[in-house]
């Protein structure tokens, strides 16, 4: 089932995609799915962020290719790391590139979506707790993150988390999908979650225990190898197997600086 939010007149809505046509939906999907009678024609509905969460756990080297890549050990627990909420951008929803970052890189990922609030997760009930998975692009400021010796800045950026297209509540085994990174159409990563270090469940179960997960909250759980940057103009798009395609066109930080911007 692809779980979409979306923008119909002025009001932020909640449905099913089936096929071109989005079924909306009585409430959040987060506890229940409740269809009602309105449809859409997926053409006339901007599709957002499929989840609104209250932060974005990230983890950083868990793709044993990755690790290989960046000449890093492989890490005996989870690199953890957190995006603002307001780093949050949609399908489509251009990722700005600020003046102050130099080099700005794609990162593919698949992401986790948390179905209810949860804490101390048993591994083995972990699926219970997820609602279903999306692709995330966990934009990066390289020099920054190497200026900076944490990773606040260089991936806290406006629009440097980009969730999407929908939540996928059945994409198969989520430890044996492909990712893939494209940049204006040319492949730039290529990988599987049979890469990953820690997989889904062990990092839902794992992060529980750090702190309380609230329905919408997302996973991103690493990327492969390949990373590269990006420079306003481009076309990124990240795809999963199962779940879909996310794609964002890369925009320059206005003249006059980014305003403040409402997050849907
Ligand atoms: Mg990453």
């Amino acid at each position: 089932m692809r779980l979409v939010r979306f923008l119909a007149g002025d009001r932020v809505r909640y449905g099913v995609l089936e096929g071109d046509t989005v079924r909306e939906l009585l409430r959040p999907y987060f506890e229940n799915v409740v269809p009602m009678r309105s449809e859409h024609r997926l053409a006339d509905v901007r599709l957002l962020a499929p989840a609104r969460p209250s932060k974005m756990l990230c983890i950083g080297l868990n793709y044993r290719d990755h690790a290989r890549e960046m000449q890093k050990p492989l890490p005996d627990e989870p690199v953890l790391f957190l995006k603002p909420a307001t780093a949050l951008a949609g399908p489509g929803e251009p990722i700005v590139c600020p003046k102050a970052a130099g080099r700005v890189d794609y990162e593919a990922e698949l992401a986790v979506v948390i179905r209810r609030r949860c804490r101390s997760v048993a591994p083995e009930d972990a699926d219970r707790a997820i609602l279903g998975y999306a692709c995330f692009n966990d934009v990066t400021a390289r020099d920054l993150q190497a200026k900076d010796g944490q990773w606040t800045r260089a991936k806290g950026f406006d629009t440097f988390g980009v969730l999407g297209p929908w939540i996928e509540t059945a994409p198969g085994d989520p430890n044996r999908l492909a990712v893939a990174c494209r940049l204006n159409g040319a492949v730039k990563q290529r990988s599987s979650t049979d890469q990953l270090v820690f997989n889904c469940q062990y990092l839902v179960s794992w992060a529980s225990r750090i702190m309380t997960l609230e329905a919408g909250d997302v996973i991103a759980t690493g990327t492969p190898a390949g990373v590269g940057p990006m420079k306003p103009g481009d076309a990124v798009e990240v795809e999963v197997e199962g779940i879909g395609v996310l794609a964002s066109p890369v925009a320059a930080e206005p003249e006059r600086g980014a305003k403040p911007r409402a997050i849907l």
